[in-house]
């Protein structure tokens, strides 16, 4: 990759595609027939330091129209451009929400892993969250420091819909299960949880867990933009039965990465051109001086 690019350089594009476990690893968009890639991932300067590289696609969707798709890999630090410099991870997710929202995008779709908290959900199937709780620290997670964001169905209705139609035929395919809704619970890592967090995390009624998903669904709420996920349940989290095993995770990611990008590029094709979801109505709130007045209203 080259050096950082100005942010006036930003192509203009209405999708974002943020790729982790699945296009992010062994699967890449570039490959599929219906995707054209332009030009050589790029990292772009923001306020917030350098983007992580950004390619954009040209997709075909499935009325045949062109889609111009920010595609991101794992906004893991090692993969930075050494002109960037090390950033924290919330820092570049700060930094690509604000070139995300600079490009025009109103529409995100993502894919990561993610492990079992409780016994309902096993290694294979495939779970698009409709709710999250946060355990992450919250005061890097926002552009526009104390603006209110709602968090009214924070995964957009419009995009889980395509990727639970997507998800099911995966499922079909692959003799596995779907699942439309989940609690999904975020921490901060890098290091795993006890079994004794994960067991608390399970009671306050959380699903699956992963080190994903936030800041990225309020970012997007915040730059009102629609943002759902689809993951794939890697291993059992500690304390769940049976133990996981980095092998059998590491085997998992192998023959199902591929797949799970192609669910989440499936789901950039798929959507309707024109936006009927109620997530822009949910957009942000009054700024930090009005909120006194909503709340006390
Ligand atoms: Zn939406």
């Amino acid at each position: 990759m080259s050096e950082v690019r100005s942010a006036a350089e930003l192509p203009r594009a209405g999708y974002a595609l943020l790729g982790r476990s699945g296009t992010g690893t062994q699967g890449s968009p570039d490959g599929d027939p219906r995707v054209s890639v332009d030009g050589d991932p790029q990292a772009y300067q923001t306020p917030f330091g350098p983007t992580p590289s950004i390619s954009l696609l040209r997709l075909r969707s499935e009325t045949g129209e062109e889609r111009e798709v920010l595609f991101t890999r794992p906004r893991d630090i090692r993969e930075q451009a050494p002109a960037a410099g090390r950033v924290s991870r919330s820092q570049q997710s700060l930094a690509l929400f604000w070139a995300l929202q600079r490009a025009g995008v109103g529409r995100i779709v993502a894919e990561s892993g993610a492990a079992s908290i409780t016994q309902h959900f096993h290694p294979r199937d495939l779970v698009i969250p409709h709710d999250f709780i946060d355990f992450t620290p919250q005061s890097s997670g926002q552009l526009e420091p104390g603006a209110a964001v709602s968090m009214r169905d924070p995964f957009c209705p419009d995009i889980r819909e395509v990727l639970w139609q997507r998800s099911r035929r995966f499922a079909a395919e692959k003799a596995t299960r779907a699942f439309n809704r989940a609690v999904h619970a975020s921490v901060e890592g890098p290091r795993f949880e006890t079994a004794a967090e994960v067991a608390a995390l399970a009671r306050l009624g959380g699903d699956v867990i992963s080190q994903g998903v936030t800041p990225d669904v309020y970012l997007a709420r915040e730059i009102g933009a629609c943002f759902a996920t689809v993951e794939m349940v890697l291993n059992y989290a500690e304390g769940v039965r049976p133990e996981w095993d980095f092998d059998l995770l590491r085997a998992i990611v192998r023959e199902g990465a591929e797949e799970l990008g192609k669910v989440a590029l499936d789901a950039v094709a798929a959507l309707p051109a024109e936006r009927g979801c109620s997530c822009l109505e949910h957009g942000k709130g009054p700024g930090p001086g009005e909120s006194g007045d909503l709340l006390s209203a």
